[in-house]
């Protein structure tokens, strides 16, 4: 994410090479014209005043050139004199020629011997009018000369010419030295705003590069630190600033991030399964109670669409939940290897303020319980109708027999009353059942319960049906009880009646589907929390598939065979909600064509014998 900027392409460097280039343009081109000014100046000085000395001095000569009297030689002296007097040191060497072309004077030292002698610089044959120029000399100089005829007195003919030359290269050297002191001047001025325009840049750039920092910070949710602020410039404005925005976007993050917590955490407490899914119907949330419903992984989940989640890709497409959002069943109570639920969907789509369509929520709601106790409802229904109506058909026929005439025959009528009565007394039975359940599924029953002996309860039940089995004549079922009992007194709190119906009714049972003859085991012992019944019996015992349902209203594995026997399906249903009320437990194992064995187990705390007495 963060990029390091090469020293070249920094803001510092664009400055720093601003600033130098602003300053050496602007001492270049002032160097330049200054020079350039410098130069004309001393030349054109030198010049004039060269040119008007060497004017004057030929004007001075004219005497001394028209004394032709004299000696020769003395005359020469006298010019010499005057030219010596003439020299500067800027002067290289003066001469006079006079009309006739003889070297009158000079005075290069090393020319002496020429004097008297013919001239032999040929610029000076043509004396006739005054030249002023520069030359370059035989040793690369700049020289200025001077050629001025000297004029007769009378101002008519040239007598002669002065010849001057002048050392104009030093003008030259002087020029250029301020020249090269100016450049290295300027280098110097260079090399100290180099420095300044560095400074001046990080001061610039250090504060942009302390918010580009503490931005990287923010951006990495860290918000504890602050920008220096340098000054009250735009950028300590800026930086001021910085940090507003800065402590600002913390509380925005610090809300969003509460909002979100409450959010999770509703989602997460929700008794509904919620998950959301983005505009491609892929998963993006999914709480805690949907991914129980559904047994799945948030990780394995996230991302997959939600057709497929909910397995509903055959029946619905995106397209269509996203056009007609509404609630929807998904029956899973057939299903194998899954949780055998019914859910409820709700759907329901995510819409941005502009119309566009960001997604959808569904909501899932178990229904298991309430369908299936819906289903229970509608299937008690019509058992209780089919119950009735058998024995009805049946006593509707023997009494239609009865009216037909059959009252009269001494034979049959007593039989066909008896059978009526006998249906009439199952029905009331029925009935009563059916009155004691409901009572106890809406809790209108109200156990009256004390402390009772358990052993002295279940002995006083068996022994009735051994007097039973005593007292009745040879058509009746055999059987025998055998008892295997703790000899520890078992004292629960239980309503005696109600415990002797589920006593009866599994007694009953045991005797009513085993074969004549059989044994039948009672034992009672107690665990350490538990006081636990059993009945075994050698009868034809119960399929593995209805082990479960044999607890059920009206669930009989045989339904012929019980009704013959004068069962209504109704015996352990009764016997589950008395045991359930006592808060104990009822189940049954058997083993198939040898026999089962029912246990009930109601809670039991030990108490010490001395405690009794
Ligand atoms: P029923 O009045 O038909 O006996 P119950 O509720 O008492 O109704 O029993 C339900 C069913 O459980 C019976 O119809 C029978 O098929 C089965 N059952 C109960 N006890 C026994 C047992 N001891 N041996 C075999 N099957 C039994």
């Amino acid at each position: 994410m963060k990029k390091k900027i090469r020293f070249f392409q920094s803001v510092n460097f664009k400055i720093a090479i601003a600033f130098i280039l602003l300053l050496l343009i602007s001492i270049e081109i002032i160097g330049a014209y200054f020079i350039r000014e410098l130069e004309k100046n001393t030349i054109t000085d030198f010049e004039n005043l060269t040119n008007s000395q060497v004017e004057t001095l030929a004007k001075s000569l004219t005497a001394e050139l028209e004394n032709q009297t004299d000696d020769r030689n003395e005359v020469n002296l006298n010019l010499r004199k005057v030219l010596d007097d003439f020299v500067t040191n800027d002067t290289l060497e003066v001469r006079v020629v006079d009309d006739r072309g003889l070297v009158r004077a000079t005075t290069d030292l090393t020319k002496q011997s020429d004097v008297g002698k013919k001239n032999d610089l040929k610029v000076l044959n043509d004396f006739s009018s005054s030249r002023k120029e520069e030359i370059i000399d035989s040793d690369r100089h700049r020289v200025w000369r001077n050629i001025e005829p000297i004029t007769s007195s009378t101002g008519t003919a040239a007598i002669g010419v002065l010849y001057v030359k002048s050392d104009i290269e030093r003008r030259y050297q002087d020029v250029n030295d301020i020249a090269l002191i100016f450049f290295t001047a300027s280098l110097l001025a260079g090399a100290v705003s180099i420095v300044v325009a560095v400074l001046i840049a990080r001061s610039i750039t250090q504060p942009i590069d302390e918010m580009k920092e503490q931005a990287l910070r923010i951006a990495r949710g860290d918000y504890t630190g602050k920008v220096k602020v340098y000054g009250r410039d735009e950028l300590g404005q800026l930086a001021e600033t910085f940090n507003a925005l800065s402590v600002q976007i913390e509380e925005t993050q610090d809300a969003m991030e509460a909002e979100r917590n409450r959010l999770d955490s509703v989602l997460s407490h929700m008794n509904d399964g919620v998950i959301a899914t983005d505009r491609r119907g892929n998963v993006i949330i999914i709480n805690e109670m949907a991914m129980n419903l559904l047994e799945v992984e948030s990780e394995s989940v996230l991302g997959q669409s939600i057709l497929q989640l909910l397995d509903i890709e055959e029946d619905y497409t995106l397209r269509k939940l996203l056009e007609d959002p509404g609630e929807i069943l998904i029956d899973w109570s057939q299903k194998e290897g899954q949780h055998q639920l019914i859910l409820k969907v709700d759907f329901s789509m995510i819409r941005r303020e502009s119309g566009f369509i960001s997604g959808l929520v569904c909501v899932l709601h178990d229904v298991t319980e309430q369908e299936k106790n819906e289903r229970e409802q509608r299937e008690f229904v019509s058992n209780v109708s089919h119950e009735l109506r058998t024995p009805l058909t049946s006593m509707r026929s023997y009494i239609e027999a009865l009216s037909d005439g059959a009252w009269e025959n001494p034979e049959i009528a007593p039989t066909f009353l008896k059978v009526t009565l006998e249906e009439t007394d199952r029905m009331i039975r029925m009935i009563n059942d059916l009155l004691n359940l409901s009572r106890m599924d809406s809790g209108n029953t109200h156990l009256q319960t004390e402390y009772v002996n358990f052993n002295e309860l279940v002995n006083f039940v068996l022994d009735r049906f051994d007097m039973i089995v005593q007292n009745e004549d040879e058509s009746e079922k055999k059987y025998v009880i055998k008892r295997e009992f703790t000899t520890r007194a078992l004292w629960v709190e239980i309503d005696t009646d109600k415990m002797i119906q589920v006593l009866d009714n599994i007694m009953n049972n045991a005797i009513k589907y085993s074969p004549d003859g059989g044994t039948i085991t009672c034992s009672l012992i107690d665990t350490h929390k538990h006081v636990i019944f059993s009945v075994k019996d050698q009868g034809l015992g119960i399929p593995k598939k209805d082990m479960n349902k044999i607890f059920d209203r009206f669930y009989r594995v045989d339904k012929a065979r019980s009704r013959a026997q004068g069962g209504s399906g109704l015996g352990l249903a009764i016997s589950r909600e008395v045991i359930k009320a006592h808060g104990g437990d009822i189940w049954a194992t058997s083993e198939e064509g040898r026999g089962s064995s029912f246990y009930i187990s109601l809670p039991y705390e030990p108490y010490d014998e001395e405690w009794w007495e």
